[in-house]
Formats: structure tokens, sequence, C-alpha cells
């Protein structure tokens, strides 16, 4: 029992913040919910989300550590940014992602 526990520990992908948390694998370096609700934008202010989570604030602060949100139909996910890029499109490029849709 607890072996197979620590084993199935080992594969899961943690929060990029707090280390603990467990997040999905589908993305680079995602933040999870209770960090996100930490982040301040580039104002300092908290960052804000449009309505239905599809547009928002870029890059976004989390314990200092910027990062970015890639937005979508049905809300938006938080990536730690470990090359302290200049834009979205450069973050999703050096991460391989897909480029954000200009407008949605
Ligand atoms: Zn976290």
């Amino acid at each position: 029992m607890s072996s197979s526990l620590a084993r199935n520990r080992d594969d899961i992908t943690r929060c990029s913040i707090c280390g603990k948390a467990p997040v999905g694998a589908e993305l680079p370096r995602i933040v999870c919910r209770r960090c996100d609700t930490l982040a301040f934008n580039d104002a300092a202010h908290p960052a804000a989300v449009g309505p239905g989570g599809e547009s928002g604030d870029n890059p976004v602060y989390i314990d200092a550590k910027q990062c970015w949100r890639i937005y979508g139909l049905g809300g938006y996910v938080t990536m730690l940014d470990v090359n302290n890029c200049r834009d979205l499109e450069e973050f999703c490029r050096l991460n391989k992602l897909a480029p954000p849709p200009e407008n949605f």
C-alpha cells in the first residue's frame, strides 16, 4: 500500500510555485489554483480575469515569479516562466506551445 502510494506520488506533476498541489502535465510548469489566486499584474494589483476567463492580465507575478496565462474558452491556465520572456508569444515559442489566438 505505502509503496504503491510512493510510486504514484512520483508520477504526479506538482505546482511550480508551491511544489505541493498536483497539477496537469499537459502544459509546462502549471501553477495550481491556490497559488494562482495570489497573482499580481504589472501594476502590482491582483491579477484580473475577464468574463468567462477568456481574457485577462499577462504576465502575472506569483511569489515574485513571472508567470504567463493562456486564456481560452472555459478559463485559463497559469504557467511559471523560467526564461523571463518579454511577451506571451516568446513564452509560447520557447515552451513549444501553440501561439494564443489574437482575437478569440
Ligand atoms: Zn501551488
